[in-house]
């Protein structure tokens, strides 16, 4: 028999991961605490939550999808829900964290007699909406085992990558890269446009040596080489600015907490927080591109 699930926090992420469990036959119990997006999940089929502490009650899995690690905290343990759960009930927290806290939200769970998996998702919206979401997860091996089949019902990838916090570290290494890497291809196209190469002669020639990865190939800064690439829609989202900044925010914590040096990763959150606070606010990542543009033009001015 399926178990029943409770899944606090139904927006943009949430909502559609929610629908999917239904899709797939599990017996969701929802809630939210906006109204509009608790009404969405049970047009969808969830059930009903007066509460969070009400859907955990009558739930063997509760997954939160909410925006910061001090929402997951302040659920689990200022609003009550752990202490609601029945005992041995499996936590799986889908949201995107610092890993401190991450591990915080374990050990509250564990000593409160349940089990825990941090688990962070990729894929954005459309990922959450198709189904096709890839799931880092962070925990024992058999809470992993337990959750795995009701995260493929959301997802098309499941990798289970250590201990608690494990996920939420794959998370913010695996962005890190991608954040240096957007910056690294757009400064190669800004470099080129400056010395006369045409963005399709670099697409060309990057796509199949050593310069190619994702940021180049699938989500290509400047409109032309890559067609569903958001540059050809004004940059419409695609992956937020504002979510890159976060993502490298989580980064930079960790970075610091742990003495480590990633002098690009470094410069790369401090670039994104600027951008994603001004011009990028409701752009994608990719625009990053036109702030360097800017940029040169302001070198050259006071050159
Ligand atoms: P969102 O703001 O659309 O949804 C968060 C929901 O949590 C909201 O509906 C809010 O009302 C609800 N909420 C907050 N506190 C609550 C509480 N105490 N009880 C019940 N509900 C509560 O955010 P989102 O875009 O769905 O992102 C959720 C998480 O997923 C974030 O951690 C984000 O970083 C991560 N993420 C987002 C994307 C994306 O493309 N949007 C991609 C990957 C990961």
């Amino acid at each position: 028999m399926n178990s029943v699930i409770a899944f606090i926090g139904l927006g943009r992420m949430g909502g559609p991961m929610a629908a999917n469990l239904v899709r797939a036959g599990h017996h969701v119990i929802g809630y939210d605490l906006v109204s509009a997006s608790l009404d969405a999940a049970v047009a969808a089929g969830a059930g009903r939550a007066a509460s969070a502490v009400d859907a955990a009650a009558h739930a063997d899995i509760v997954i939160t999808m909410l925006p910061a690690g001090h929402h997951v905290l302040a659920l689990y343990r200022d609003e009550g829900v752990l202490a609601a759960a029945r005992p041995g009930t499996l936590f799986i927290d889908c949201s995107t964290i610092d890993v401190a806290d991450a591990r915080t939200a374990h050990e509250a769970a564990t000593a409160a007699g349940h089990r825990a998996l941090d688990v962070p998702v990729s894929g954005g919206v459309v990922g959450a909406e198709a189904a096709t979401l890839t799931f880092m997860a962070g925990g024992g091996a058999p809470e992993f085992a337990e959750a795995e089949p009701v995260l493929s019902a959301m997802g098309k990838r499941v990798v289970h990558c250590g201990g608690a916090g494990a996920g939420q570290a794959a998370k913010i290494c695996n962005n890190m890269i991608l954040g240096v890497s957007m910056i690294a291809v757009s400064e190669a196209f800004v470099l080129g446009e400056s010395l006369g190469l045409s963005h399709q002669a670099l697409f060309d020639v990057a796509s199949a040596a050593s310069g190619q990865c994702w940021a180049l190939t699938v989500n290509c800064p400047v409109p032309g080489p890559v067609p569903a690439s958001p540059a050809n829609r004004d940059y419409r989202p695609g992956f937020a600015a504002s979510l890159m900044a976060k993502d490298l925010g989580l980064a930079a914590n960790a970075l610091a907490a742990g003495g480590v040096a990633a002098p690009l990763g470094s410069r790369a959150a401090e670039l994104y927080a600027a951008f994603a606070a001004g011009e990028g606010a409701d752009l994608d990542f990719s625009a990053i591109v036109r702030t360097l543009r800017t940029l040169g033009a302001q070198n050259g001015a006071t050159a």
